[in-house]
């Protein structure tokens, strides 16, 4: 049997080039970064102001079907694409998300692309970096501090101890800390209160760096984000504790987008990385109007699928960072597409045509859902060694038939090289599609009109429930004024439904809302259906189980 290298071992074999090449490829002058270390460096978000004036390059969003469990490559497929456009001489400059520690530890191990089309140095990247999510796990912490300290010295603010919204944070998926008891040991020790961790990347402060343009709407976002409640049922926010400053200072070299190179040397931003379902899902407006300024080209990721991850880039990052998108990749993925048409999850590597026919519905539905956006998009087929040359081509006749651009990518296998004819054709979409892009919803609707909106439009659903609880939060949030809020959707990424049983392309189903939660720093309504999990667990085998370092630092296990 022929050994296929593992990503790990792909990445350290790749000759990397000295980071200040990268920036000067860039047109990056001395000021405008800072080396960390030989291969990652940080770009003044000033830079942005610098360039302010240089037209934008083209926005490409990778989004994808609903996914499989095992993810279905889009950060490897907008590594190869970059890769890709870079070939073809296009200035591309690549925008992802940072990995957060807990799925590396769990499931996934590592997300940075995958194969051929890999950032680096992967290790550091999947590691603690440049240490924002570091910053971001204090900044979270010191406000719970501040919160728990100002109930102790005499509670001016009136704080009610049993309706404090804010949590603690940890980069790790550790369900043992979803709720806990804190300031137990008497009075030398604080108030006894629960309290509860939650994951770093769920942080509403996540959000918040990924969606401010600057430190001065860095710090307006965190002084207005909502704490707790008083016994009035009233909102306090961290203005009224007066700790943004800190806040924002602690976040001060976070802010700043990290940039790396692909195994390519193609130049990429790995920034901010917040939750795809409490949250946006999206890697930070800084880097990504940077590598616009920077590039012709710019390749960006959202988590998840159409339904999740491309609604919220299109409806609140594009919003908040003024981005106006190019066009759209919607990767799919054999596999998926089978599981969708019903096949078992331990027969997706058999060839089934049959279950592929009846998948395809699920591909159908996002592409409709882009369309609506008004987005020129090409479908791109991320091949996977499993896959047969009849499956392979049903799904591109299926594409051709229905008048959809559609292309092979083997950009796993083979890089930027396997990733030229879907490069070529997003050239083409980008230069003579036809492009009327419009938000999903407008603002001024009522939250629940914006909820039905996204639940018939995006998802194909019949309509949307609100649980009692729900119901009293929407009146609630009106008074406060947050009616005119985007809606931050927090829903399975399995299904187009709140099922995530229900695969293919359901129909006449009903989403329940359960809750809604005010994120007002970053700027958005969640409205949570089904079961959401901001503490994850770790599985009965986690992947730490294979990882390693020898002596001569050698590292082993992220794949
Ligand atoms: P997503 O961004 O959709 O979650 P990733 O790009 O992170 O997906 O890929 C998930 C995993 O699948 C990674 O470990 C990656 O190496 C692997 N992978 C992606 N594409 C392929 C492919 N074509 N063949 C084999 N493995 C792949």
């Amino acid at each position: 049997d022929q050994h296929i290298k593992t990503d790990i071992e792909i990445a350290q074999e790749a000759p990397l080039k000295p980071i200040h090449e990268i920036a000067e490829q860039l047109g990056l002058s001395e000021e405008d970064w800072e080396p960390y270390g030989r291969y990652k460096a940080k770009v003044s978000a000033h830079t942005l102001k610098r360039l302010q004036d240089t037209p934008d390059g083209k926005v490409i969003l990778v989004t994808s079907i609903n996914p499989t469990p095992a993810g279905e490559g889009k950060s490897t497929v907008t590594v190869g694409l970059g890769q890709a456009l870079n070939r073809l001489e296009k200035k591309t400059v690549i925008a992802l998300r940072e990995p957060s520690l807990g799925p590396s530890m769990g499931m996934k191990g590592g997300a940075a692309g995958g194969g051929y089309s890999q950032v680096v140095p992967m290790e550091d990247i999947n590691l603690h970096f440049t240490g924002d999510i570091h910053a971001i796990t204090t900044a979270n912490n010191a406000l719970s501090a501040m919160i728990d300290n100002h109930i102790h010295q005499g509670n001016d603010l009136d704080i009610d101890q049993r309706r404090i919204v804010w949590k603690r944070v940890l980069d790790m998926n550790d369900r043992a800390l979803r709720n806990i008891v804190v300031g137990l040991g008497g009075p030398a020790n604080g108030v006894p209160r629960e309290d509860g961790f939650d994951i770093t990347v769920a942080s509403e402060i996540m959000a918040i760096l990924c969606l401010s343009t600057d430190i001065d709407d860095l710090k307006q976002r965190l002084s207005k984000m909502v704490i707790a409640y008083n016994r009035n049922k009233e909102p306090i926010t961290v203005n009224d504790l007066g700790v943004q400053g800190a806040l924002a200072l602690l976040l001060k070299d976070a802010i700043h987008p990290n940039l790396v190179q692909t195994i390519e040397n193609t130049p990429a931003f790995v920034h901010g990385g917040p939750f795809a379902n409490i949250a946006h899902g999206c890697n930070s407006v800084i880097a990504t109007k940077l590598a616009s300024k920077l590039g012709d080209y710019v390749v960006t990721e959202a988590g998840f699928g159409v339904d999740l991850g491309a609604e919220k880039f299109l409806d609140i990052k594009t919003r908040a960072g003024g981005i106006d998108p190019s066009a759209v990749v919607i990767v799919v993925t054999v596999r998926a597409l089978k599981m969708h048409g019903g096949a078992a999850k331990d027969e997706l590597k058999n060839e089934d045509i049959e279950a592929l026919k009846r998948g395809m519905a699920n591909a159908e539905k996002h592409i409709e859902t882009i369309k609506s956006f008004g987005l020129p998009y090409v479908v791109a087929i991320n091949h996977f060694v499993h896959d047969t040359e009849r499956e392979i081509q049903y799904v591109q006749d299926w594409c051709q038939a229905n008048g959809h651009p559609v292309s092979v990518a083997k950009v796993w296998a083979e890089g930027g090289a396997g990733g030229e004819d879907l490069a070529r054709q997003v050239i083409d979409v980008v230069e003579n599609g036809k492009k009327d892009f419009k938000y999903m919803y407008d603002l001024d609707a009522p939250i629940e009109e914006k909820i039905e909106t996204i639940v018939k439009k995006v998802y194909g659903g019949s309509g949307v429930e609100f649980s009692a609880k729900a119901l009293k939060q929407l009146k609630e949030f009106k008074e406060n004024g947050w009616g005119n809020l985007p809606v931050c959707m927090a829903k399975t990424q399995y299904s187009l439904s709140d099922d995530p049983k229900k695969a293919g392309r359901p129909s006449g189903f009903t989403i329940h809302v359960r809750e809604l939660k005010a994120s007002i720093g970053a700027g958005f309504i969640v409205a949570i259906t089904g079961t959401v999990m901001t503490m994850p667990g770790l599985p009965k085998k986690p992947a730490a189980l294979n990882m390693n370092v020898n002596n001569d630092g050698y590292v082993s296990g992220l794949f």
